[in-house]
């Protein structure tokens, strides 16, 4: 940490404890350039990141967008909806663990389509159809034939 009286590019710390029961880590430092003192809070970052759409806009993370995407390519297929908040929770974990402060959709579409892959092919199948925008019959052919194979 650079120090904000001086710009020495080191400083030291000596003295770190916990606040806000553990959430944050905060840290007394000693600038040895110019013996000023500062304090410095550390905490762990969790924000969705911002999606770039595929036309280059940027939108913020919509869970109920994803949710009702899913649900439609789910509809009268037999999974519970335990089973896709799971799924859900988990491409959630993957697009915070990504670690950028941007996402592309096509990342998400690609964590969707793995985790409905698993839940139902029928629904991985609906989902590829609309999200990859599948043409004509021979495409649709194809990606059902990746999944029987994939089984
Ligand atoms: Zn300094």
């Amino acid at each position: 940490m650079h120090c904000p009286f001086c710009h020495a590019l080191d400083t030291k710390v000596i003295d770190s404890r916990l606040a806000l029961e553990g959430a944050q880590v905060k840290r007394r430092r000693l600038c040895p350039g110019c013996d000023e003192r500062f304090t410095t809070f550390e905490s762990v970052e969790l924000i969705m990141p911002h999606v770039i759409k595929k036309d280059g806009s940027r939108v913020l993370f919509d869970e109920s967008k994803l949710r009702s995407g899913m649900l439609m390519a789910l509809q009268k297929r037999p999974v519970s909806m335990d089973l896709v908040d799971q799924a859900i929770a988990r491409i959630i974990h993957q697009i915070r663990t990504h670690g950028e402060k941007e996402i592309e959709s096509s990342i998400i579409g690609e964590c969707v389509m793995n985790e409905l892959a698993l839940l139902d092919q029928v629904a991985y199948v609906r989902f590829a159809s609309v999200y990859r925008q599948f043409q004509d019959v021979e495409e649709f052919q194809s990606e059902i034939e990746k999944v029987k194979r994939s089984k």
